[in-house]
């Protein structure tokens, strides 16, 4: 696998290549990513290379109140910085055990990686799962230090984000992996970058609008619902980053 580069050596430039222009190089970059061969460099194919090239990070301010991040009806977002990179179905749950299928709760995490390493975990998820070889680990959205936006699963299905043996169910709404969105900051919780935060931002009112979680439920931490093993999205998380994610969404 090359370098995006390798794939639009002379033909990607900013704005140069039309969605209409076909070619075989944006077909190999467009299988390599598991995304919709057709050569063209569509919305999807776009929002790809540029999170690859440290292109259009998250544009809007977070004083916009703005539902700038549409979700599709079958839960896949997009918008200004956010590319979907689907990981095999083998990772997940097809679907969500709650009553309308839709997410009742946001469960907040930090990946404890380095920043950059969001398209790598996608990549290391796009075969079909091997058990005891893979950590058996999944989770919807990846948010980057730099405020782009990396969307593995869609919201409707039920990823492996907070389901250890110790795991308790987040109260009154049941069992994290069966009812909820798993959103990763990528990094190790002690230094998030205002573009992240910015970036929280619109996802967490995306989400929040979207499906109608109740506020009390849009920021639940992997720690409480795992206080013996994890430690995750941290204190500097929870107390210079969160309220004000959470005073944008209106919650
Ligand atoms: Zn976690």
């Amino acid at each position: 696998m090359g370098s995006p580069d390798d794939y639009n050596a002379g033909e990607w430039e900013a704005g140069r290549l039309k969605p209409s222009h076909v070619s075989e190089l944006t077909k190999r970059f467009q299988q390599d990513h598991e995304l919709p061969a057709d050569g063209k460099c569509g919305p999807t194919t776009r929002a790809v290379l540029d999170l690859l090239r440290g292109k259009d990070r998250n544009p809007v301010p977070p004083t916009i109140k703005t539902p700038d991040i549409k979700i599709s009806a079958d839960g896949w977002m997009s918008g200004s910085g956010v590319a979907v990179m689907p990981i095999h179905a083998s990772w997940y749950y097809a679907k969500l055990s709650t009553v309308d299928g839709n997410p009742k709760a946001i469960v907040a995490h930090y990946t404890a990686t380095k920043h950059g390493t969001a398209i790598n975990m996608a990549r290391n998820r796009g075969h079909k799962l091997v058990k005891g070889v893979d950590r058996e680990a999944s989770w919807h959205v990846s948010i980057e230090g730099d405020g782009s936006i990396l969307q593995m699963a869609p919201l409707l299905a039920g990823c492996w984000h907070a389901g250890g043996k110790t795991s308790k169910p987040i109260p009154g709404v049941g069992k994290a992996n069966y009812t909820s969105v798993g959103i990763e900051l990528v990094g190790y919780g002690d230094f998030f970058p205002e573009p992240q935060v910015l970036a929280a931002c619109r996802v967490w009112y995306a989400i929040r609008s979207r499906y109608g979680i109740p506020a009390d439920l849009c920021m639940i931490t992997h720690q409480e619902l795992d206080p013996t093993r994890k430690a995750d999205p941290g204190k500097v998380w929870m107390t210079q980053h969160a309220p004000r994610v959470l005073t944008y969404t209106g919650a």
